[in-house]
């Protein structure tokens, strides 16, 4: 009886039949020694048959794990190794790296193969690369980030914040936590248009939307609401906290300085905290009081808006 995958391999029928398929197949024998590798292989990989054939898969250069590193041990425990031992086949998303180094996604399935006594003979690998889905996906991607975006900020815009304030709002319902909304409005903003150009006062708000980016926490959220108005969303914040929040945003915008604009910038905030029967409309309406407030009682400041 033959316990070695080659003996399954005879004929020239199952090799025509396994080089004009357009997955790539390897084949190793228990101690993972490659016995077969199909053109599909050599034309996605770069390597050939008679490079590959003998040598144990993991000391090959062509495994990289599902980061795209180079690194045939992490591999080795995901993957081969794994399904030899456990007779468990697999199925993972990762990457080979071509001869000539470049990376290419794969889609890969590994299972054993038997012998007709039932014992495990060796394991089959059959990969695919899916460049073209994930470049696909990827472009998915960004045409999802870009729609969510405002472009001159960076920030979320409209459409984006008030789904998110939305999503925020059933949260907060549903585990009782508290949440927060800021409005904030730049002071005398035509002015600085006025006097130093669209161009300057686009740079103003640049400005602002990276400095909003880079000081907030990570649950809190952040959007363009309209010319020169931003929204917070603060998840678990309360009014105290909130309050807080828009304080310190305020001293950042009031710090801005070197973009070519002599002019002080600065903004005010109205701050609300959602209540048990308020809906998105009359928390930003309270809100929306709250910063009338901080502008008629002189701008740059931050007031807190009760229902
Ligand atoms: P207040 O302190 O009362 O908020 O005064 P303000 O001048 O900021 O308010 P107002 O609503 O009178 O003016 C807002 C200005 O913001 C007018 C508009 O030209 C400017 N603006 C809105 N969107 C943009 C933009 O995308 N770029 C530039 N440069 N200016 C914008
Ligand atoms: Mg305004
Ligand atoms: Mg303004």
């Amino acid at each position: 009886m033959k316990t070695c995958v080659e003996g399954l391999l005879t004929g020239d029928f199952y090799k025509a039949l396994l080089d004009s398929i357009f997955d790539a197949v390897y084949t190793v024998d228990v101690n993972g020694n490659i016995v077969y590798w199909n053109e599909s292989c050599a034309r996605i990989t770069g390597y050939s048959a008679r490079e590959m054939l003998g040598r144990r898969y993991n000391e090959t250069n062509f495994s990289c794990n599902a980061n795209g590193e180079h690194n045939p041990e992490e591999r080795n425990s995901n993957g081969i190794a794994i399904v030899l031992k456990t007779g468990m086949p697999g199925t993972w998303r990762g990457y080979v790296q071509r001869k000539n180094g470049q990376r290419i996604p794969v889609q890969s399935h590994v299972s054993v193969m038997h012998n007709p006594s039932g014992e495990i003979v060796g394991a089959v690998e059959v990969f695919r690369d899916i460049s073209a889905h994930v470049s696909l996906e990827e472009a998915h991607r960004q045409v999802l980030q870009v729609s969510r975006k405002d472009q001159l900020t960076g920030l979320y815009n409209r459409t984006a914040i008030t789904a998110l304030f939305k999503a925020e709002i059933e949260r907060s319902r549903r585990y009782n936590q508290p949440l927060a909304a800021i409005m904030m409005d730049i002071d005398h903003f035509k002015r600085v248009n006025d006097r130093y150009g669209h161009d300057a006062g686009d740079r103003v708000l640049a400005k602002i939307g990276s400095i909003l980016l880079f000081n907030l926490r990570k649950p809190d959220a952040v959007g363009r609401w309209g010319g020169e108005e931003f929204l917070i969303i603060a998840p678990g914040d309360d009014l105290a906290a909130a309050e807080q929040l828009a304080e310190r945003v305020r001293q950042y915008v009031e710090a801005i300085s070197s973009i070519g604009v002599p002019e002080h910038i600065t903004a005010s905030f109205g701050v609300a905290q959602l209540q048990p029967d308020q809906g998105q409309d009359q928390l930003l309406y309270v809100a929306d009081m709250a910063l009338y407030k901080a502008k008629t009682a002189g701008r740059n400041q931050v007031a807190v808006g009760y229902e």
